[in-house]
């Protein structure tokens, strides 16, 4: 039987929230904290703040037995014998993560240690955090023999962060010492014994009894370090495949052929290699800013990330590009937009491509009609409803009498629509798709102008080929 460990995880966000229901779960006591009340008040009545599949069930699951949620970080520091902060590290106005909300916990934590903790990075930090972190907590009286501070970097993705937490591709842990390693290693031997998977009711996923996660066992800087490459370097997957997108399109190939071909590699792997409007999220845009700070403080060029932003605020640009090609005007035009998350599965707008692209459609004149199948209640946050911008019940009411449909998420139940509707609903049977969710043939005979990303007959194909052969 695995020993149940008291945990306290502080923040109660994408991952501090996923990350306290999995200890739960796994079957560990867990302390969950945030300082906003409010959530903390949702989260004790059984609401969920955030959009994520299994969630619901989990939380009602082990709420009032295994898992408690307060403001009160003193007393659950006192109670707990490991203590994950989960707080956002945004981006700064220079590029390095803020880790103000880190160090404020770190102090706070500090000053409810009585005995020995272990302290767990599970926020994306830049190298050396741990050492901040141990500095802060010393400064505030701690001797040094009653805390480690370590890192686990959270590798989950929003939409499918449950099963990510729970069936993970590995663990990682990095330790400076012993203690601190044990301790880690019990809070995940449910998953790496494989034990978790042997339950009736256990969440499924990639992961069994017999094919349990491995767990990395590392220093704490390469642990930090671990997590910012990792993010960087899937950045910089999708912006290669979004300029090989571009290349096709003026080359006159299918970018989905190419990209299939390139994925089949084994070395290369299919999974981040899909051409669309770019990348957003909470994570890459801030994590590959972060990182290339880091690499710049510390002596390193990587001039290879700056690149990689560029090419991804390039991408939104032609595709805001395609659509005025599509459309010639803007002023007074009507869109149907099709997405606002920054990528299906979750209600996440942070960095979202979409709300870009529909700001800026606003600003030319145009009246949008948005729909997204999560993210409405966040979008209506930061772009309010007004004479020009309507939130609509679904796909169809979205497209009604509009002047193109824009599809700017990949969510999954849009391509389950039914195209023959959506074509009497539209004024013009104009798609343009930044996540080449159709086949082409098929848009075509259904008798769409069917615009995509980096796929030979699209306007751009046609013009860029033309120009060039003439
Ligand atoms: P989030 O903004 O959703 O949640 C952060 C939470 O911390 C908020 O609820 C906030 O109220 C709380 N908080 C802030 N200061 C606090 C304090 N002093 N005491 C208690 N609570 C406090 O952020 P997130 O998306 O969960 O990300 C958290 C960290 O995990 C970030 O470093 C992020 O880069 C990293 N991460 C995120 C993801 C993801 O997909 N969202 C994946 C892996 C890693």
């Amino acid at each position: 039987m695995t020993e149940k460990i008291t945990i306290a995880v502080v923040g109660s966000g994408y991952v501090g929230l996923v990350a306290s229901v999995c200890f739960a779960e796994i079957g560990h006591r867990v302390i969950c904290v945030d300082n906003d009340e409010s959530k903390i008040a949702m989260l004790r009545g059984g609401e969920i703040p955030i959009f994520e599949e299994y969630l619901p069930e989990l939380l009602e699951r082990h709420r009032n037995t295994s898992i408690e949620f307060t403001t009160d970080l003193d007393a659950a520091t006192q109670k707990a014998q490991a203590i994950f902060v989960a707080v956002g590290t945004p981006q700064s106005q220079t590029g390095s993560a803020d880790l103000s909300y880190v160090d404020a916990v770190a102090s706070q934590i500090a000053r409810s240690i009585t005995e020995y903790k272990v302290i767990v990075e599970k926020s994306t930090v830049p190298v050396y955090t741990n050492e901040w972190i141990s500095r802060v907590i010393e400064r505030n009286g701690v001797p040094r023999e009653l805390f480690d501070v370590t890192s686990n970097p959270e590798f989950l993705r929003e939409g499918t962060a449950v099963v990510d937490f729970l069936h993970g591709d590995r663990i990682v842990i990095g330790v400076d010492n012993e203690r601190a390693a044990n301790l880690l290693r019990k809070i995940y031997e449910p998953l790496t014994s494989g034990e978790y998977y042997q339950m009736a009711d256990s969440v499924p996923g990639a992961r069994s009894e017999a094919d349990p996660p491995p767990l990395l066992q590392t220093s704490t800087k390469a642990a930090e370090l671990i997590k910012h490459a990792s993010n960087a370097f899937l950045a910089m997957k999708i912006s290669f495949i979004n300029v090989v997108s571009n290349i096709c399109e003026a080359a006159g190939a299918d970018v989905e052929e190419v990209s299939q071909g390139i994925g089949s590699d084994g070395r290369i792997g299919p999974k981040f290699l899909k051409a669309g409007i770019g990348y957003g999220g909470s994570c890459f845009p801030k994590d590959v800013a972060a990182f290339r700070y880091v690499a710049e403080q510390l002596g390193v060029d990587f001039g290879l990330l700056r690149e990689v932003e560029k090419i991804n605020a390039d991408q939104k640009r032609r595709f805001f590009q395609k659509v005025r090609s599509a459309l010639w005007t803007f002023r007074g035009k009507k869109l149907g937009i099709l997405g606002l998350a920054f990528k299906g599965g979750t209600d996440d707008i942070r960095e979202s491509p979409a709300i870009e692209l529909i700001s800026q459609f606003l600003k030319e004149g145009c009246i949008v009609s948005a729909y997204d199948p999560a993210a409405v209640e966040r979008t209506k946050e930061v772009l309010p409803p007004s004479g020009t911008l309507s939130y609509a019940k679904d796909s169809y009411e979205a497209a009604t009498d509009a002047d193109a449909l824009l599809i700017l998420t990949d969510w999954r139940e849009f391509t389950d629509l039914d195209l023959d509707r959506l074509r009497y609903t539209l004024r013009y049977p104009i798609v343009i798709d930044g996540r080449n969710l159709f086949d082409r043939a098929i848009m075509a005979e259904k008798g769409f102008t069917y615009l995509s990303v980096g796929r030979a007959g699209g306007v751009h194909a046609k013009d860029a080929l033309s120009s060039r052969l003439s």
